[in-house]
């Protein structure tokens, strides 16, 4: 029986990978559940999977968790704080974790998972961005096995079973929706609300993922994902726009042949690989009929309508803190045109401003990337309020 620590418990991630643990009680125990604050929505689930711990990232939701918790008479124990969350994935109620929480807040429970070599199914790809090779090495050092849960991630991971194949590795090839504004030109995007950032053609997912994948950045940040989880430079890794969302990414060997992962747009399938590699079980996601689907279309990215992809190459190949500092400022930039103070073209002028302003150090501890990841966001806050004042 595995006994699984979902972190992100109550996000579409958190919710998808609680779905597939409930298909297979036999071998499955949803045995942590985490959130960051809401209280009420982590109490409901912990009624449907009756875990054994409770984790309440917010310190002040407490009180709250407890007494809702006996309340509702479960014997779930309640925990609050970051710190409470990484001692809680370190020790032995988890053998496996589903890293689910959204941006760089990730990290710590991320690393500390990896820290205590247990399976990490790897949805919190910031935390790559942010520290992938301080990130990658601690999993290695500590025989920590990463799954990664994206979904471009976990086709390649399928594509590249053994060792041997990744030495013959020549080359991968992301595809992307090109979200709810592809096709469509800059001057075109100047108005878009967040209404219609969120509203992603093929996939539903948090409001922050949604957003990156309207901008592209999401895609930016898969290709340095990609970087630290297969070993490629950039040159190595490319995009392709695939509209229909059925070839989840490609992986091209140097003897010609080209493998692909195909799939519904189903992140609960990636889920189902993560906890039962390298054995298959039932996702509830049906199989593809291309029948039905027709075709399959490939386009060039448009990195004048979306520069957020281009800005994402460039931090990857400048290295040390660029890649923490395209994060941290595209983390506040997101939430800031989510709450309606900055327009969807801000997004990635806060993100190029910032790489401009702040330019690289290396990076080789983690109390850098965390005070690079600091100054990005103090940065980009303030761009933000001379913008608000001014406008
Ligand atoms: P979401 O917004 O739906 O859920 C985020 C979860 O994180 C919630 O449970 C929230 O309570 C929790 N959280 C937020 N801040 C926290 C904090 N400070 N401490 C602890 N918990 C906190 O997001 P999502 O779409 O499920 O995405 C989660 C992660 O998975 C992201 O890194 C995203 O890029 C990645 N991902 C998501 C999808 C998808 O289909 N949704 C696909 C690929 C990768
Ligand atoms: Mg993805």
């Amino acid at each position: 029986m595995k006994q699984v620590a979902v972190l992100g418990a109550t996000g579409s991630i958190g919710t998808s990978a609680l779905d597939v643990i409930a298909r297979h009680p036999d071998r499955l125990r949803a045995n942590v559940l985490a959130a960051g604050s809401n209280v009420d929505a982590l109490i409901a689930l912990c009624g449907m999977h009756r875990p054994r711990h409770a984790v309440i990232a917010e310190e002040s939701g407490f009180a709250a968790l407890r007494d809702g918790l006996r309340a509702a008479g479960l014997d779930t124990e309640a925990h609050a704080g970051a710190a409470a969350l990484d001692a809680m994935v370190a020790g032995d109620a988890c053998d496996t974790v589903v890293a689910a929480i959204v941006g760089a807040a990730g990290l710590s429970s991320t690393l500390a998972a990896a820290c205590a070599g247990k399976r990490l199914l790897l949805a919190n790809k910031e935390s790559l961005v942010l520290a992938g090779e301080l990130l990658t090495a601690t999993a290695h050092d500590a025989g920590a096995e990463i799954v990664p849960i994206d979904s471009e991630h976990n086709a390649i991971f399928q594509c590249l079973p053994s060792a041997h194949a990744r030495d013959g590795l020549q080359r991968i090839f992301l595809t992307a929706s090109g979200g709810p504004f592809r096709g469509k030109r800059r001057d075109e995007l100047v108005d878009v609300t967040p209404a219609q950032a969120v509203a992603h053609p093929k996939w539903s997912m948090g409001p922050k993922i949604s957003v990156d994948s309207a901008t592209l950045m999401n895609k930016g940040l898969e290709v340095i994902e990609a970087h630290h989880l297969f070993g490629l430079p950039a040159a190595r890794i490319s995009v392709l726009v695939h509209p229909q969302s059925l070839v989840h990414s490609l992986v091209e060997f140097v003897d010609g042949s080209t493998l692909a992962q195909l799939g519904l747009p189903d992140m609960r399938t990636a889920l189902a690989v993560g906890f039962a590699w390298p054995e298959r079980i039932a996702s509830g996601v049906r199989g593809l009929d291309l029948l039905q689907h027709g075709r399959l279309d490939f386009e060039t990215p448009d990195l004048d309508a979306f520069p957020c992809l281009r800005l994402a190459y460039q931090a990857l190949e400048a290295g040390g803190t660029a890649p923490a500092v395209l994060n941290a400022a595209n983390e506040v930039a997101v939430s800031a045109f989510l709450q309606g103070r900055v327009a969807f073209l801000d997004i990635p002028a806060l993100v190029e401003d910032s790489l401009a302003a702040l330019p690289p150090t290396p990076a080789d501890t983690l109390d850098v990337l965390r005070a690079a990841d600091a100054q990005a966001r103090r940065h980009v806050e303030q761009a933000i309020a001379r913008m608000t004042s001014h406008g």
